[in-house]
């Protein structure tokens, strides 16, 4: 199953959570420090960097 790293937009905390695809389009995460749900995904530099580079529309 696809992993996923966040970050919480309170306090900043930086988690792990293992969702199937399902899961993290409808899911809520939440942080496990603060329990506040605004978190946000970490995006891998590696894979932001070729997203944005590669296609130019
Ligand atoms: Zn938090």
């Amino acid at each position: 199953m696809p992993y996923y790293e966040f970050i919480c937009r309170k306090c900043h905390k930086k988690f792990a959570e293992v969702l199937s695809i399902k899961e993290h389009e409808t899911k809520r995460v939440h942080c496990p420090k603060c329990q506040s749900s605004e978190t946000d995904k970490v995006i891998e530099p590696f894979f932001a960097k070729t997203a944005s580079k590669t296609r130019g529309y």
